[in-house]
């Protein structure tokens, strides 16, 4: 099975992206991480991306596929895979599709976990880190809050801030995401591939939904 997995900022993609990865060995693969492995191996389509990125430049839809096709044949495409960050607009969609087809795959599922802009800035400007174990912590959810005001569960001490966004710099991106993926959402809706998941909810029942709905449990 391989996933398109499309989620707002702050839905929550890390935490489902572990926990399918954990429980049932999905590969995940994010299109940030293929940039950056690229250019920290010195490829040659790494430097070329490197050069772009130094100049302020957008990495144009071909280089994308490139470095899409490049990752996914290094891998064993046997195992189950989710992708994310990628295809992100319509030329992206057909240029993926493109690439499965050569690779004797198609897209199964796309997963969409929803979350409204007003929940999506709660859970960033509310997240918190304990500075020892890391651990997250976030103030403006009930079921993620620290038991004792500030502090660590386990470590005792105060916890950290760990957002870089503002309001207005969480809106922008979140509205941005939405208008630039809504047809690629829509493209799948009419496939009847796309999975559409409420993210609004706590972590634990979420999951349990995608994993129904997946027929993984
Ligand atoms: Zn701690």
């Amino acid at each position: 099975m391989n996933l398109i997995f499309i989620a707002p900022p702050a839905a929550g993609k890390g935490t489902y992206s572990t926990l399918l990865k954990e429980h049932y060995g999905f590969n995940h693969i994010s299109a940030g991480d293929i940039i950056r492995e690229q250019v920290a191996l010195k490829t040659e389509i790494g430097n070329l991306v490197k050069d772009i990125i130094a100049k302020g430049e957008m990495i144009n839809d071909d280089i994308m596929a490139n470095l899409i096709e490049t990752k996914l044949k290094t891998l064993d495409l046997s195992i189950p895979f989710m992708l994310d960050g990628y295809p992100r607009k319509m030329n992206q969609v057909h240029d993926y599709e493109r690439i499965l087809k050569n690779l004797n795959l198609e897209v199964d599922k796309v997963l969409f976990i929803d979350i409204d802009k007003e929940t999506g800035l709660n859970r960033i400007l509310g997240r918190v880190s304990c500075p020892i174990c890391k651990k997250n912590y976030n103030t403006l959810s009930g079921y993620m809050a620290p038991k004792e005001g500030n502090l660590c569960d386990d470590c005792k001490v105060e916890l950290v801030s760990r957002t870089d966004d503002t309001k207005e710099s969480y809106e922008t991106r979140y509205d941005i995401y939405v208008s630039e993926t809504k047809p690629v959402i829509e493209y799948y809706r009419n496939k009847g591939k796309l999975i559409q998941i409420d993210g609004t909810k706590d972590p634990d029942t979420t999951f349990k939904e995608i994993e129904k709905i997946l027929g993984v449990n």
